[in-house]
């Protein structure tokens, strides 16, 4: 008889788990509470930002990388390859860029003499483009990974919300599940079962404001496009020297961008439209109101990367991501159960890097 793994969850990180164990020939069993995964693996840019990771999640966004890559392959979904062009608008920011590359080299850093954007504000000194990195669109290849499994023999039990997972057991709404072993991949809802260890570890939610946005004048945009915010946000940018002029300047001047934690990027879907974002609003439980003038400084300042006097919004939504000191979480309440959470806000990027490594120490 093959072990049983049992995972909570079918968010990227929960269905990264179950593409490993299927790879290992474990039988996998996913539960979930909703009827089809909602969280914030379908919420967010798509995108596989490999190169501005550092240490430890550089690693697993590489290999992370290669799984995308092959699973594109093998579900039958696109993924994009123009990389990422991270945009300089300030003679700090180009620092930053001029730091990364040669830190990084040619292969993962290229400093560009020409933006390849069709549409871009004037006030650009430089760009630089991240060859390595991808773009999937997450409202599709989560559903298409899910449909994968299932036909490969994993059993999704969906609208089964977990209440309690015990040494050889998950209770459910829908009765009890024996397991081998067991994955917790909640996302952002770990203290909902576990609230000791979410408090050890300092885990918070991150929420996230997001927009959809008609493409101005239709143009088609290829790669991912971070700003000089995105050099505040990504360690690999964060930890260059100038990023700290970066910081400064932006705090002294336009110190209302810095509180509402925005950074400023977007990608495009395969409909034409752009994902524009976003902010960051860090609470254990978070109100339902949301501030406009938030809305409205995102738009405005995405109009002005944009090189356009205003947006049309197609589409208004918010994320929520675990949030912790660290950049992941993962812990083993009792042997055979790990609690595994991205708590940074780069799950997409590194899930299917991280699963394998888990796997191994179960
Ligand atoms: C707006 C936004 C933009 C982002 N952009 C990017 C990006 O471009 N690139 C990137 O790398 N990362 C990005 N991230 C981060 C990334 O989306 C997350 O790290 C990742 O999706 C987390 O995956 P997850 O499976 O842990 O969580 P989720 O996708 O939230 O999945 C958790 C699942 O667990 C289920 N669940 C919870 N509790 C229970 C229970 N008790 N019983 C059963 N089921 C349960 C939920 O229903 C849910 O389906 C973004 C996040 C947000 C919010």
């Amino acid at each position: 008889m093959e072990p049983t793994l049992v995972i909570v969850g079918a968010g990227i990180v929960g269905l990264a788990h179950a593409v490993e164990g299927v790879r290992r020939g474990m039988r996998v069993v996913v539960l979930d509470r909703d009827e089809r995964a909602v969280g914030a693996s379908i919420r967010n840019f798509g995108h596989v930002c490999v190169t501005a990771q550092d240490g430890h999640a550089l690693d697993l966004a590489l290999a992370a990388r290669r799984t995308w890559l092959d699973l594109s392959e093998r579900v039958g979904f696109r993924v994009w390859r123009a990389g990422t062009v991270v945009l300089a608008r300030a003679d700090d920011e180009m620092a930053v860029l001029s730091q990364f590359a040669r830190l990084r080299g040619d292969s993962q850093v290229r400093l560009l003499d020409k933006v390849p954007l069709p549409l871009v504000a004037d006030d650009v000194v430089g760009a630089a483009l991240l060859p390595l990195d991808l773009r999937v669109d997450p409202r599709e290849v989560v559903p298409a990974l899910a449909a994968w499994l299932s036909a490969r023999g994993v059993d999704f039990r969906w609208r089964t919300a977990v209440t309690s997972v015990e040494p050889g057991l998950v209770r459910t709404t829908r009765g009890v599940v024996a397991a081998d072993a067991v994955v917790v991949a909640v996302g952002h809802d770990v203290d909902r079962l576990l609230p000791d260890l979410a408090d050890e570890a300092g885990l918070t939610r991150c929420r996230l404001r997001m927009f959809e946005v008609a493409s101005p004048g239709g143009h088609v945009v290829e790669p991912a496009v971070l700003s000089g915010l995105s050099m505040l946000r990504y360690a690999g940018l964060a930890a260059t020297p100038a990023a700290a002029d970066v910081r400064a300047r932006i705090a002294r001047t336009r110190p209302e961008l810095l509180d509402a934690v925005v950074n400023l990027m977007f990608t495009q879907r395969p409909d034409g439209n752009l994902v524009v974002g976003d902010t960051h609003h860090y609470a254990l439980t978070h109100g339902p109101f949301l501030d406009e003038d938030v809305d409205e400084l995102v738009l405005r300042e995405a109009a002005r990367l944009l090189g356009v006097a205003a947006l049309t919004v197609r589409r208004r939504w918010t994320g929520v991501y675990a949030s912790a000191p660290g950049e992941f979480l993962v812990a083993a309440p009792h042997p055979t159960t790990r609690v595994v959470s991205v708590t940074s806000g780069i799950g997409m990027t590194t899930a299917f890097g991280l699963a394998p490594t888990v796997l191994d120490g179960l």
